[in-house]
């Protein structure tokens, strides 16, 4: 079998945010072949990312044999090294990644969690993030709850109400997005002290390796992040120096899941959780179903509503079917992928 075309575009939908998803947007890659097999992924990088798949990675793929996954992802990671390593392009090949899996499984007539030795059709439970209180509605959907709290102020309070609405026996996490320091972060988790608060997510900007090494010692509350590192390169110098409780890569971002699994594999010699951001979407939760003994799948994003096959989140749980791949149905009659 071998690569007979490599296709990108950045689907808009109708309720796509206006935000920096729309210039650095989710991209939808496709990778045709001539035995009439079409894999798909999705990675990021809005038009840069597109540029890099149908310029530099388009190149490398064409002819080439499909079934040589991370032999590949080296070809690629090589052929971008003197712009890549981390940001857009990992993002790009994130996509193309994704899209060679799910080939590899649609070849092979298996879903991806079988491929990894797992199974289809188990609850796996989810988390929502929500970005303002939680709903009624939201308390009855989901097993777990991560608040969006980017300001420092008010947030025990915010906890506390988020406890009265969804009880003591679930998990309630929280998330600031990278706008603190350690003394906020530390002064918050005093605040929160016995409302079980089970993690922080991204105190501290991304890069800030010494002030999580300090944070990670001082906090009582286990610290979370990642989703905005790239690579198993990346992750090492955070596992190595324990610079987070619980890793977050974003499986369409942090280089497909060729990486994801390898990050997978540190966390587990080194006894840290995985929680993979946005993981209840198809491309992470394979990985989940099939390789995290303590699966939990954050809500993905609404607004994706042209990754078709997406299964539904019932009763705060979610369950693969045993669709080939990763289960995804692209519907490219309606969209414009050339
Ligand atoms: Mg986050």
């Amino acid at each position: 079998m071998k690569i007979t075309n490599v296709r990108a575009i950045q689907p808009i939908a109708a309720n796509s945010p206006p935000d920096w998803r729309t210039s650095l947007g989710q991209i939808l890659v496709a990778i045709d072949t001539d035995a009439g097999l079409t894999g798909y992924g999705v990675g990021g990088g809005g038009a840069a990312g597109i540029h890099v798949v149908q310029t530099v990675l388009r190149d490398l793929l064409l002819g080439k044999q499909p079934e040589a996954v991370e032999d590949l992802w080296q070809q690629m990671y090589s052929a971008t090294l003197a712009f890549g390593r981390k940001g857009l392009a990992i993002m790009a090949i994130s996509g193309v990644d994704l899209a060679l899996w799910d080939l590899r499984g649609k070849v092979a007539e298996q879903p991806i969690a079988e491929l990894l030795g797992g199974t289809v059709g188990a609850a796996i439970p989810t988390y929502i993030t929500v970005w303002d209180e939680v709903t009624p509605e939201q308390a009855a959907a989901h097993h777990a709850f991560k608040l969006h709290v980017e300001s420092a102020d008010d947030v025990a309070a915010l906890v506390k109400r988020t406890r009265e609405a969804v009880g003591l026996d679930r998990e309630v996490m929280i998330d600031a997005w990278m706008r603190w320091d350690i003394e906020t972060t530390l002064d918050v988790a005093a605040q929160l002290e016995g409302l079980d608060v089970g993690w922080i997510e991204e105190p501290l900007p991304a890069d800030d390796f010494d002030g999580y090494a300090e944070l990670v010692e001082r906090c009582p509350i286990p610290i979370a992040g990642g989703e905005h590192e790239f690579t198993a390169a990346g992750f090492r110098d955070i596992v190595e120096r324990r610079l987070h409780q619980v890793l977050q890569p974003d499986v369409c971002w942090v280089g497909g899941l060729t990486e994801l699994l390898k990050i997978y594999k540190m966390a587990a010699t080194s006894g840290l959780r995985v929680c993979p951001h946005r993981g209840a979407e198809l491309w992470s939760l394979h990985a989940i179903a099939a390789v995290d003994p303590q699966p939990l799948a954050e809500s993905g994003r609404p607004w994706m509503t042209w990754v078709g096959g997406q299964p539904p989140i019932v009763n705060g749980e979610i369950r693969l079917t045993d669709a080939p791949g990763f289960g995804v149905q692209i519907d490219e009659a309606n969209l414009p992928l050339g």
